[in-house]
């Protein structure tokens, strides 16, 4: 072990002992999602599932979307509140960077569970097989700035590494205002023209990742950017659906 390794170990430790890794969901010292919590988070139940949105009860009829989605078919693991936001904000706002193989894990779990289930096109909503390359909602300049990282390319990583998958890091975006201070029609107008696609997705089947969905503005302008560009099919998968 080099001397660099060994001081982040003993930090690593002396963390461990004045802050201890606690559980998102119940504050309970040990694991960042204990065993319970992960089963009690508000999953979404794919089989009853709008396959355009990802929204949960939409499968016949869809009072979340108008059924228009770009995406070929758009997968939700869990609703937003509870658990899930505070997860979403620890690993964002309080850079518990460890949280997001966390996030691909339950997005992973969905994927696996939505592969029973129809898309539009009548294939499955998710086929590990069928997908060539995983790119993700870039965060914003100011947002990157901010945090000088990118949660949901560490959470596309870990979601790569686990689910054996290329990543297609083809999306990158100039400084616009964050969404959340905005209205839903103006959350539009923020993203639009503001996503770019960059590199080589022509024909490429791909798997696009988010942390949270609320009007879909965000995924359905990736995917726009991405079919422009000529990817062949953009499936969605977001890790908490607002409704
Ligand atoms: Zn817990
Ligand atoms: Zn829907």
């Amino acid at each position: 072990m080099r001397i660099g390794q060994l001081a982040r170990a003993a930090a690593d430790e002396l963390a461990e002992l004045v802050w201890p890794t606690r559980c998102v969901g119940c504050d309970q010292p040990g694991e960042l999602l204990c065993d319970e919590c992960r089963a009690a988070l508000p999953w979404v139940e794919q089989r009853l599932a709008c396959p355009v949105c990802g929204a949960p009860y939409g499968f016949l009829t869809c009072t979340e979307c108008d059924g228009a989605w770009p995406t070929r078919a758009a997968v939700a693991a869990t609703g937003f509140h509870g658990a899930p936001a505070r997860l979403v904000a620890a690993l964002k706002d309080a850079h518990e960077l460890r949280l997001a193989p966390v996030m691909a894990a339950a997005m992973l779990t969905a994927l696996d569970e939505a592969s029973a289930w129809p898309a539009p096109d009548g294939a499955p909503r998710f086929d590990p097989d069928a997908i060539d390359g995983v790119c993700f909602v870039p965060a914003t300049a100011a947002a990157y700035a901010r945090r000088g990282f990118d949660h949901m390319e560490l959470v596309a990583r870990a979601l790569c590494s686990a689910a054996d998958l290329p990543l297609a890091d083809a999306l990158v975006r100039a400084a616009s205002r964050d969404q959340r201070e905005l209205g839903r029609r103006e959350r539009a107008a923020n993203l639009s023209g503001t996503m770019r696609a960059v590199g080589d997705v022509a024909g490429g089947r791909l798997l696009l990742l988010d942390d949270v969905a609320t009007t879909g503005a965000s995924v359905a302008e990736a995917t726009r950017v991405l079919l422009a560009r000529g990817a062949a099919s953009v499936t969605a998968c977001v890790f908490a659906r607002v409704w």
